[in-house]
């Protein structure tokens, strides 16, 4: 039984920018075939060679924020499994350099909590101990090396 969700984007998200032809942000879905490398957002693993995925602009936020970002990232081009183990950490995301990001109960950045992961260090352990302190509500993981968004982690039961 785990307290923390690891999550990736929502599956109705994405089947709605599937059916629009178009992420959130207006870009066209564009498949093509992946080279087996990339971090797919929609199930929280690395593609395999040839997969048909598609790059996109994603915000996990789902309310208006001023402190809402947005930027790139891999999925796959048709409807996937998901990620179904959202208790387990995601482990074809670990072993690189992390950027945890957090956030207070009031949407705004923790500041004092953002923290730089080696790619050797305990990651599930660091996120459980930010989310473990009463002023972090969520924390965005993400590339240490590019910035992108890798997947978001709550306290289970939380919005
Ligand atoms: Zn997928």
């Amino acid at each position: 039984m785990s307290d923390v969700r690891f999550l990736p984007i929502a599956a109705g998200r994405l089947a709605a920018m599937r059916s629009a032809g178009q992420d959130e942000f207006g870009n066209p879905w564009a498949p093509f075939p992946a080279q087996g490398w990339e971090p797919l957002r929609c199930c929280l693993r690395g593609s395999a060679a040839g997969e048909r995925i598609a790059l996109i602009t994603y915000s996990p936020w789902v309310r208006r924020s001023p402190w809402m970002e947005a930027g790139p990232v891999f999925v796959h081009a048709g409807a996937c499994a998901g990620y179904g183990t959202t208790g387990v950490y995601p482990a074809a995301f670990l072993g690189s350099r992390r950027w945890l990001n957090p956030f207070d109960h009031t949407g705004a950045r923790a500041y004092d909590h953002i923290t730089f992961l080696a790619a050797d260090e305990d990651h599930d352990a660091a996120v459980r101990a930010l989310l473990a302190r009463p002023e972090v509500a969520f924390v965005h993981v993400r590339s240490a090396a590019a910035g992108c968004l890798m997947f978001e982690a709550r306290p289970d039961g939380s919005p």
